[in-house]
């Protein structure tokens, strides 16, 4: 019978268990370790992320749920026109998901499916949201009466602030419903 060779330092050697893979104790040992690296760096890799994830602020739990909104909205509004100049929208890395009211001063409508709607960039950036072609825009697309409503709830002033828990919700969810489009 032939003699296996050693995994480790390719010398033949004779077999003194079945599944021998190494020639001695050293070899196997040898063998071993870059499987035990990869168990460590798993562990680091774990550690890290569990401390990032202790270490996160509010800021950055709305920061998430933003992220994940505004995704989903551009899905949503691939193939439609701007919101506000009616350009045609075909690549959701090229137009934004534009706000009717200013994020920060409406935390009311931050996360409203009819306030937010695929806009491109020029009217987004350079006409600072196009703010009066958008309410048409919502007229074209929603009826006057969701204007009525987004300006009721504009007006409403109770609502000042979200919570943590609030933003972790709405991540959660709307990363649910984009993977569910994109599949
Ligand atoms: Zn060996
Ligand atoms: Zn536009």
């Amino acid at each position: 019978m032939k003699q296996p060779k050693c995994k480790n330092c390719k010398q033949q050697f004779t077999k003194t268990q079945p599944l021998q893979v190494a020639c001695s104790y050293s070899c196997a040992i040898e063998l071993a370790k870059p499987i035990a690296k990869k168990v460590i760096e798993k562990k680091e890799r774990e550690k890290k992320a569990k401390l990032k994830q202790s270490l996160k602020t509010i800021t950055d739990y709305r920061k998430d749920a933003r992220y994940w909104f505004q995704r989903w909205i551009r899905i949503r509004d691939l193939g439609t026109g701007c919101i506000s100049c009616g350009v045609l929208l075909t690549d959701i890395r090229d137009y934004h998901a534009g706000h009717m009211y200013q994020a920060n001063n409406y935390p009311q409508l931050l996360f409203n499916e009819h306030a937010v709607n695929g806009q491109c960039i020029f009217c987004n950036k350079h006409k600072s949201g196009n703010e009066h072609e958008y309410r048409k825009g919502i007229v074209n697309r929603y009826g006057i009466e969701v204007l009525f409503s987004l300006e009721k709830l504009a007006d409403d002033k109770t609502l000042r602030t979200l919570n943590k828990d609030y933003y972790i919700d709405v991540a959660n969810d709307y990363k649910k419903r984009c993977k569910e489009l994109e599949k």
